[in-house]
């Protein structure tokens, strides 16, 4: 493809993008494709022949858009957001016509110095620590997912409580521990297994009634596992759970850490952006004690998968972990110690320049204009709470503190409840209209409404409320009968 031909055909995929976007509303949220539709569409050899632009964006209509699930349509209320936005697309389309491999400063220094300065803006936005600046003894970095972020976080944590060695080398993996609650992210106890410690590693911390870490019970276990001479590593601290985005108490938990040594990981990954909105940092107040930290832009911050922010107070435990230097990419700056080596921050060797599309977003949108992305979240999930707690249908099952709610309806005695619950989730998603996703409390079936997508807005709200109603009723009526 010439320079020419792809401006021609660039300009008809903007356009088809745009189109989309434009008619997002009209599509059912969730695919209503069966398994196997998709492929059943597709020839069962690759072309021999090169085909036109124009057939492929034929099949994007024909055979892709159907089994797609819209995350960006203002009815998808399911999982937690997953943003993309105008600046993120296109900031993400330069960095795949720049083409280039950021792995090391040296083969492309802009890649490396506008991550760390793009890092270094998210930092004091969010009020995080110095430490966690270039300029202290830490620094940030765009991870592919906050899962990553999860296993990078666990390496440093391990290479400093070995004092410098790695797990296969030197120290028994069986006498580690980690510290979670059961709230926590799966991804970090995969994180626990790749590392090598096996899931008996993985200390499962009691929660409170809001489903947040006990800090008394975080205590007594690490106390008790040093008595027997296991040497905790890592305490995994949750702001925001997956299930109810319920928030580990970081002050309570920080000194904790500290007394026994052991590094505080948070993982921040929908809830953490919230801090760019000055009034909601409360909710993270103790991040100072953390060693590490992830959020992930791609969730709720107006940027395309993947631009998971990730911060370390001490960037030598991490280089320590991770920094191998074969021979091949040996260079006079990396010599000097002069530059930062990103492939040293992470489990692979090459990377995207990722944050070209969080430098559009910042530049397009503005901190004030992501301040107001994330407080109309806030605020139509608060209203969502208001309208379902004055009413006797339902309960908001958990506390609700950003842009999740999440909601138990009410049924009869004599009905089961989390059958009707899901019968009336399966309802209102083969609508089309909106998709929810469910959780469980406390061992009950609860349905999560995520506010979050860029073009959701209160009458959209509304709608998804008049459904969960209209849906209630008519469930009820049934059981009646
Ligand atoms: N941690 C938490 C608290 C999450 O909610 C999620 C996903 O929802 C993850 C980690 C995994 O995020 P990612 O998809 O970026 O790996």
């Amino acid at each position: 493809m010439t320079p020419e031909q792809f401006r021609r055909h660039g300009h008809e995929v903007v356009d088809w993008i745009a189109d989309y976007w434009t008619r997002i509303g009209s599509f059912p949220v969730r695919s209503p494709v069966a398994p196997g539709d998709v492929r059943e569409a597709l020839p069962a050899s690759a072309p021999e022949q090169g085909e036109p632009i124009s057939a492929v964006l034929a099949d994007l209509d024909r055979v892709v858009l159907p089994g797609v699930t819209h995350w960006q349509h203002p009815g998808f209320f399911g999982y937690f957001p997953a943003n993309t936005s105008g600046p993120s697309v296109l900031g993400d389309l330069v960095s795949a016509g720049l083409g280039v491999q950021g792995m090391s400063w040296v083969t492309s220094p802009a890649a490396t110095e506008l991550e760390q300065h793009v890092l270094d803006w998210f930092a004091e936005l969010l009020g995080l620590p110095e430490s966690f600046r270039s300029t202290g003894t830490g620094g940030g970095v765009v991870q592919d997912s906050s899962s990553g972020a999860n296993l990078v976080a666990l390496l440093a944590a391990l290479h400093r409580a070995s004092g410098g060695a790695t797990v296969r080398d030197g120290v028994r993996p069986e006498e580690y521990t980690v510290y979670v609650s059961a709230e926590t992210h799966s991804s970090m106890e995969k994180a626990v297994r790749i590392a090598g410690l096996g899931t008996d590693a993985v200390r499962i911390v009691e929660v409170d009634g809001d489903l947040a870490m006990r800090p008394a019970a975080l205590e007594a276990r690490l106390v008790r596992d040093t008595a027997r001479g296991l040497k905790p590593v890592l305490v995994c601290a949750t702001v925001g759970t997956t299930s109810t985005t319920a928030i580990d108490p970081l002050a309570a938990l920080g000194p904790i850490c500290q007394r026994h040594g052991v590094w505080l990981h948070v993982d921040a990954a929908y809830a953490g952006v919230s801090a760019v909105a000055p009034e909601l940092r409360e909710l993270q107040a103790g991040v100072e004690w953390a060693d590490s930290y992830t959020t992930d832009a791609h969730k709720w911050l107006l940027t395309g998968f993947d631009a998971t922010l990730f911060w370390v107070a001490d960037r030598a435990a991490l280089t320590g972990a991770l920094a191998i230097l074969p021979e091949y990419l040996r260079n006079s700056a990396t010599d000097a110690g002069a530059v930062v080596d990103y492939r040293d921050w992470q489990i692979e060797l090459g990377r995207r320049f990722r944050a070209l599309k969080l430098w559009f977003v910042l530049r397009w949108y503005g901190a004030e204009g992501l301040r107001a992305h994330v407080r109309s979240g806030v605020a139509l999930a608060q209203e969502l709470a208001a309208w379902a707690g004055a009413d006797d249908r339902f309960e908001v099952a958990t506390p609700h503190p950003l842009s999740l709610v999440c909601l138990r309806p009410r049924w009869p005695a004599d009905v089961d409840a989390d059958v009707a619950t899901m019968t009336l989730l399966e309802r209102l998603n083969d609508g089309g209209e909106v998709f929810l996703t469910h959780t469980t409390v406390r061992g009950q079936v609860v349905l999560r409404v995520a506010i979050g997508a860029p073009t959701t807005t209160r009458p959209h709200v509304q709608r998804a409320w008049a459904l969960l109603c209209d849906g209630h009723d008519w469930l009820a009526a049934d059981f009646a009968e």
